[in-house]
């Protein structure tokens, strides 16, 4: 069996099995797509020490890293099971192959909640966004808006507020559902505009760039457009962990419960990035919660008489 055995292959399970090989233990990496979200992602300026790269590119440099160690890269394998055994921990993937692991380190990620209009897909990358934090800085001085009104909607219409010239912030209900000290923030912003009821229905663009945004007023379906360059989308963000339901603890958003080593409620069974409860969904933040785990696992190995 794999002393680690580590489920995800972006940047929380490279550090993680990075971590695990360097103290000379049986590692392993199972990754549907190795690279995760970062190979969806074009610039990237908030990886502390690389000043500006490239999504596919920092993917290599990981790729890189974990292969100059001996860890068994398990790539474009999807699992389905995770289970506790008499003498360990049992992994099954999709392929129906079972591996056995004395720990299991999850890293399966998140994915953001799109939209599903028209021109969504097209403009990613040209005008509509996910990240605030990642790529609020792109929009300096224009104009945005920011779709949902929950606390990551109006956190991120406050965030850039400071940033930008304007934002619209639109929500689909007739109140939002943000918490009222947020609400009273963002109404204090005099360049952040609110629109109830609204109902995103196209993403306009001309030239590979967006320029608009097409909604309707639900109180009574007339339509009306915004202009504006970017456009972030804030109504979720779903931890891809809908296979591990029931076996250990997960928070109402779907997140594995972790603590503060990154250990689960399932002994042996650890979490990192993305898809735990831990906040602040980054790329720097995932590699450092990867770590983490990964010397929790070493040190929940070391102490247990599992052999
Ligand atoms: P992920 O990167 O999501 O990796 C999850 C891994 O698990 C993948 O390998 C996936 O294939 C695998 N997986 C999932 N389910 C299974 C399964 N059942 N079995 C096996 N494998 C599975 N962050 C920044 O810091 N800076 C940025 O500029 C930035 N820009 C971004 C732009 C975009 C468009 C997006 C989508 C995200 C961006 N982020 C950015 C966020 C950042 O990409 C994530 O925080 C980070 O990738 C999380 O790492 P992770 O390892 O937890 O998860």
């Amino acid at each position: 069996p794999y002393d680690v055995l580590v489920i995800g292959g972006g940047p929380a399970g490279s550090a993680a099995a990075i971590y695990a090989a360097r103290k000379g233990i049986r590692t392993g990496i199972v990754a549907e797509r190795f690279g995760g979200q970062v190979m969806d992602t074009m610039g990237i300026e908030n990886f502390i020490s690389v000043k500006e790269t490239e999504g596919p590119k920092l993917v290599q440099a990981l790729e890189q890293h974990v292969k100059s160690y001996e860890v068994d890269i398990m790539n474009l394998q999807r699992a389905n099971a995770l289970r506790k055994t008499a003498n360990g921990l049992e992994v099954e993937l999709a392929n129906g192959a079972v591996l056995k692991s004395k720990s299991v380190i999850l890293s399966t990620g998140a994915r953001w909640r799109e939209m599903n209009v028209p021109g969504e897909q097209e403009y990613r990358g040209k005008g509509v966004a996910y990240c605030p934090h990642c790529d609020g800085p792109l929009f300096k001085g224009k104009r945005v808006a920011v779709i949902g009104g929950g606390n990551s909607g109006v956190e991120a219409a406050i965030d850039l507020a400071g940033i930008v010239s304007h934002v619209t912030l639109i929500e689909f209900d007739s109140k939002l559902r943000a918490d009222a000290v947020l609400q009273k923030k963002m109404a204090s912003l005099p360049n952040v505009t609110v629109i109830m009821s609204a109902l995103t229905k196209e993403v306009l663009g001309a030239g590979g760039k967006v320029n608009g945004l097409r909604y309707q007023d639900r109180t009574n379906n007339s339509e009306h457009t915004l202009e504006l360059e970017g456009i972030f989308v804030q109504i979720g963000l779903l931890p891809n962990t809908d296979w591990l339901k029931g076996t250990l603890d997960l928070s109402k958003h779907g997140e594995v419960i972790v603590d503060t080593k990154g250990e689960t409620s399932l002994p042996g069974v650890f979490a990192a990035g993305d898809c735990t409860t831990v906040p602040y969904k980054q790329i720097i933040i995932a590699m450092g919660e990867g770590a983490k785990a990964s010397l929790g696992a070493f040190d929940y190995l070391i102490r247990s008489s599992v052999t």
